[in-house]
């Protein structure tokens, strides 16, 4: 849910927004009972979002910084071309159970390779491009997972950066987490290296395009 979008708006978006797959809305479930934030999830107008980005754009690689229980890349899974795959990462082993029992029983979930470790250390060790990335683990990260991806991303590649709100912090940010996503959307928005338009969709979502 955000915090800033008329509830009965939002429940109307959420209405008229096609639904996820029955395994997706299990995932919720499992998710609400198993895990402490389950409000992490991305959850079905994002989900969607991300599913027709990647149907839009055609992505072989996929890249993802922050699984936690899979909504997100099973989503964006969904989308896929036949030769696509997603390379996606986190630190939380308990997620990591959750999000590959999911992915066992997906008919897409043999195209998601799960790396356990810190993000950075993940995204530096890619090295065919990306076409589309989406970040969305630790906020304190952000400038510089932005910095990493986009210089392994192609040109005309997709970067999607969730919470870029902050739950409205970035508005005048007193912790790391909001200076770091405050700082990166001043960034984007002088970057010349990209095009970007910061969309007021649920926690803010930045959609990113290398020139
Ligand atoms: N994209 C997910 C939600 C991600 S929540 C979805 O839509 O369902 C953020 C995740 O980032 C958490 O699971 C957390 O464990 C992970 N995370 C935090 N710090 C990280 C780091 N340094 N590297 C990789 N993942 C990290
Ligand atoms: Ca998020």
């Amino acid at each position: 849910m955000s915090r800033f979008i008329d509830k009965d708006i939002q429940e109307y978006a959420h209405q008229y927004t096609r639904s996820e797959p029955e395994l997706l809305l299990k995932l919720i479930a499992t998710t609400h009972e198993l895990t402490d934030y389950p409000q992490m999830l991305t959850g079905r107008i994002e989900g969607r979002l991300l599913k027709l980005l990647v149907l839009i754009t055609r992505p072989r690689l996929v890249v993802e910084i922050g699984m936690f229980t899979g909504y997100s890349a099973l989503s964006m899974a969904e989308g896929l071309p036949d030769e696509g795959r997603i390379i996606t990462c986190d630190i939380d082993p308990e997620a990591r159970v959750i999000a590959q029992a999911a992915f066992d029983a997906s008919p897409y979930g043999n195209k998601i390779e799960i790396k356990m470790g810190p993000a950075l250390e993940t995204i530096r060790r890619i090295e065919e491009p990306i076409d589309f990335s989406f970040i969305d683990a630790d906020k304190k990260g952000y400038p510089r997972y932005y910095e990493e991806v986009l210089q392994r991303t192609r040109s005309g590649g997709l970067i999607v950066i969730d919470n870029m709100f902050l739950a409205g912090r970035v508005l005048d940010p007193q912790d790391e987490a909001a200076h770091a996503v405050a700082e990166l959307n001043r960034t984007l928005t002088a970057d010349e290296r990209i095009e970007n338009v910061l969309l007021p969709i649920r926690d803010g979502v930045q959609l990113v395009r290398k020139r």
